[in-house]
């Protein structure tokens, strides 16, 4: 919503904020959200319109009441602009800054994009994460994405806040004498995913979209549905709906591990690796140790087919995780070696389950720039149809040599110009499996098959 107006009575230079010193327009930006502001900037119409298609509609003098206004009114002012009376400048009024969070001074934020806009410095060179994706915010909403990206690339903004960040941290580090990554909150993820998106700084969007996918993710469908809350809370460009996928599946290959070694103990074949004195009583030992270990962990709840599961689990039912998916791997590996008896020592669980964890964390490792599970940001923007998850199609089964295939086929290690891409596929191919065949991952990690290793 705008108007344009005359003034009434001449405004008051003090309560002008200059961003074009000769500017030829008074602009009033308003917002009852987060908190209510309103400001007046005395701006250039030739920047406004050449970096906001929204601005470029709103002035242009056939499109809108407020553009034939302002161009009638610039028609006649005189042709010195810097000695004229403000009090003849066209106004327009703006509501609505777009979802930004509640932050200290919107009027500086709002000061700040226009700044950008006009191609003018910032008042404060260096400004904080949570600032910069307020200005994204802002930007989108006034269709001015474009050229904050072009400022932002122009300024090498993110890579020096980046390069801010790993001085602060080795600064902290020789403080505390002891390592270790800094620990984001779910909102600081976000708001450096949509950064790094938005601005074109693609290993924002692999790193942080890896973390957020990785941790927990609490607080989604509050902020989700609620319609103010900050833009980070619902991202963008596909990217929220990319990261829920991406849980779903990991979770989905994590329960696959679980579910891999149930069946195996409750099928009545021999399990036991004792050679020629295999035991069932040590089969049906490891069956218990590891029933009561997943259920011990949260991981398994037991519930009967008697009743259906709509019935049986109506409190509890279709309700995600939202837990660490990095938690829920500690708490396997910490599963414990039991055995029956000294003599059967490679029988349990933790023997036979730390090589499929291992391959599991071995499709989180960097490859290329952005990891397998975070995001990549170039992949995102350049293929995305090929690319994400959620429009990929389930491969049918996944096995050790399925991958190996995959890797022969051109995958992995190409260099063309897909070779970003082809690079992340594998991955992807485990975690989207329908069915994942566990069985050779197990045997070769245990030397109990010649099969090399997957790499990846
Ligand atoms: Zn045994
Ligand atoms: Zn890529």
């Amino acid at each position: 919503m705008s108007t344009t107006e005359r003034s009434p009575s001449p405004p008051s230079a003090s309560f002008i904020t200059p961003i074009a010193l000769a500017g030829n327009l008074l602009l009033t930006i308003s917002t009852t959200r987060p908190q209510l502001f309103s400001r007046t900037y005395r701006v250039s119409t030739t920047a406004l319109t050449s970096a906001s298609p929204f601005f470029a509609a709103l002035l242009h003098p056939s499109k809108f009441a407020e553009g034939r206004t302002v161009a009638e009114i610039l028609a006649n002012l005189p042709s010195s602009l810097g000695d004229m009376d403000l009090a003849q400048l066209p106004r327009v009024h703006v509501e609505d800054v777009g979802r930004i969070s509640a932050v200290n001074d919107v009027g500086a934020l709002i000061g700040d994009f226009l700044r950008i806009m006009h191609g003018e410095e910032l008042d404060k060179p260096t400004m904080p994460v949570a600032n910069l994706a307020n200005l994204v915010a802002v930007a989108d909403r006034f269709e001015a994405l474009d050229a904050l990206r072009e400022w932002a690339e122009r300024r090498k903004v993110v890579e020096s806040m980046e390069r801010r960040q790993v001085v602060k941290a080795a600064h902290t580090k020789s403080a505390r004498g002891k390592a270790g990554p800094e620990t984001l909150s779910e909102e600081r993820l976000r708001q450096r995913v949509l950064a790094g998106l938005t601005l074109g700084y693609s290993p924002w969007v692999g790193t942080y979209s890896k973390q957020l996918i990785l941790g927990p993710m609490t607080r989604r469908e509050r902020e989700a549905e609620n319609e103010e809350a900050a833009l980070w809370w619902d991202l963008p460009s596909g990217i929220e709906d990319e990261i829920h996928v991406r849980r779903t599946y990991i979770l989905d290959t994590l329960a696959s591990i679980q579910s891999y070694f149930l069946k195996r103990y409750m099928s009545g074949e021999r399990q036991c690796r004792l050679g020629y004195d295999t035991s069932a009583a040590c089969d049906s030992f490891q069956l218990g140790e590891m029933v009561r270990f997943f259920g011990r962990t949260g991981l398994l709840r037991m519930s009967s087919t008697l009743l259906s599961a709509s019935d049986a689990d109506s409190d509890a039912g279709g309700t995600e995780y939202t837990g660490s998916i990095s938690a829920i791997i500690e708490q396997l590996k910490q599963c414990p070696g039991y055995q029956i008896d000294p003599n059967h020592k490679y029988c349990g669980l933790r023997s036979k389950l730390s090589p499929l964890l291992s391959t599991f964390a071995s499709m989180f490792k960097p490859n290329y720039r952005a990891g397998n599970v975070g995001i990549c940001g170039d992949c995102w923007e350049k293929y995305r149809q090929r690319y994400a998850w959620g429009r990929a199609k389930r491969p049918v089964t996944w096995a050790m040599e399925t991958a190996n295939d995959g890797e022969r086929k051109g995958y992995g290690y190409d260099y063309g110009e897909t070779s970003c891409l082809n690079g992340h596929l594998p991955a992807r191919d485990m975690f989207m499996a329908a069915i994942r065949d566990w069985t050779d991952v197990e045997l070769a990690q245990t030397g109990w098959s010649t099969t090399p290793f997957l790499r990846v």
